[in-house]
């Protein structure tokens, strides 16, 4: 198969196979071919969202050790990172979320740590919910989560959620895999539009590692897919494996793009960049508080982006990011 061949088929409309993409991920990322694979890409992504990139935001309500222990996370108990827990209270996390709407995010996404008390969760996410326009988009980002839990999540006014299985999902994390994947039914089932991605990608990963999860991502119909590097936590095991260059992400980010069928109109990328957003990357985060990929408590003072340098990004490589809701979200109204 050459690269000539698989672009002509995506051409006339067609997602690439999970073997057709692993051709595309063996090319060498500074090749001549991977940049017309990003090319590619960057016209698909332009085709299904009309131009338009989107910037959602978001920040965690609690700050916590992590007893899940995945091992590329600030948050896990066995990097000894955090060791304190701190909450937000109902109105810190009003705050945040009414500046992120005011700087244009596109969608607001709640974060927990994976063993906060749902019902708490819900509380707050009620009271966020209330204070916000009616038609700002809201995204939980928890842990897994039976379809009861799903459809309160749904009732609290979320109109989605991030889930992703991670790679090597059960291995690098203590979670289970078949767990992860009935969570994600569970949220469609509840009628939750679901985002992922493909991460937190590092170099010990295979390109057949890496076109298994493209193609279980394409499997569901998200709202939108992506790829993104893992965020090396200093100190860590997982740090001594090093990270892929942001050129080798723009190229995963292009072909996960060529492996989606076209109602999927997201691909994501983090961390942000340039490289990323000519590959096609048509979402970006900005992130306030803790996270999962920074030593910060306060990420906003370390590795966060903020919702205007995002854009600018975006600006910077030929993107618009018009205001409202979003619409990789919103995609059946
Ligand atoms: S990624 Fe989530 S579940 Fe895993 S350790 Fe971090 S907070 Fe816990």
């Amino acid at each position: 198969m050459k690269t000539h061949d698989l672009l002509n088929k995506t051409r006339s409309g067609e997602s690439l196979s999970r073997d057709e993409l692993l051709v595309l991920l063996d090319l060498p990322p500074d090749s001549s071919d991977t940049y017309m694979v990003m090319a590619e890409a960057n016209r698909i992504s332009k085709e299904v969202s009309d131009g338009n990139a989107e910037v959602h935001a978001q920040f965690a309500v609690n700050l916590a050790p992590c007893s899940c222990d995945c091992l590329f996370c600030s948050f896990a108990e066995v990097n000894g990172v955090f060791t304190a827990s701190t909450v937000l209270s109902p109105g810190q996390a009003v705050a945040y979320a009414r500046q992120f709407e005011t700087d244009g995010a596109n969608a607001l996404f709640l974060m927990s740590t994976a063993h906060y008390p749902f019902e708490r969760f819900l509380e707050t996410a009620k009271e966020v919910r209330k204070n916000l326009k009616p038609e700002t988009t809201l995204i939980a980002n928890v842990g897994d989560q039976s379809l009861r839990s799903a459809i309160k999540l749904k009732d609290a006014g979320f109109t989605g959620v991030y889930h992703a299985l991670r790679l090597r999902e059960g291995i690098d994390t203590s979670l289970d895999v078949g767990k992860r994947k009935r969570s994600i039914l569970n949220f469609r089932e509840a009628g939750l539009e679901v985002g992922t991605c493909v991460e937190p990608v590092g170099p010990e990963h295979t390109n057949a590692e890496l076109a298994d999860m493209i193609a279980f991502t394409a499997s569901f119909n998200p709202a939108f897919s992506g790829a993104a590097r893992r965020i090396p936590i200093p100190g860590t095991r997982l740090a001594a494996r090093g990270i892929i260059s942001e050129l080798r992400m723009a190229q995963i980010v292009a072909v996960t793009r060529l492996g989606m069928p076209r109602s999927v109109s997201g691909n994501c990328t983090h961390e942000p960049c340039t490289l990323g957003a000519i590959a096609g990357a048509n979402l970006f985060w900005a992130e306030v508080g803790a996270n999962p990929r920074d030593v910060q408590a306060k990420t906003e003072e370390g590795r966060g982006e903020s919702v205007t340098s995002c854009r600018t990004i975006f600006q910077e490589s030929n993107w618009a990011v018009p205001d409202g809701p979003s619409r990789f979200y919103n995609r059946f109204p």
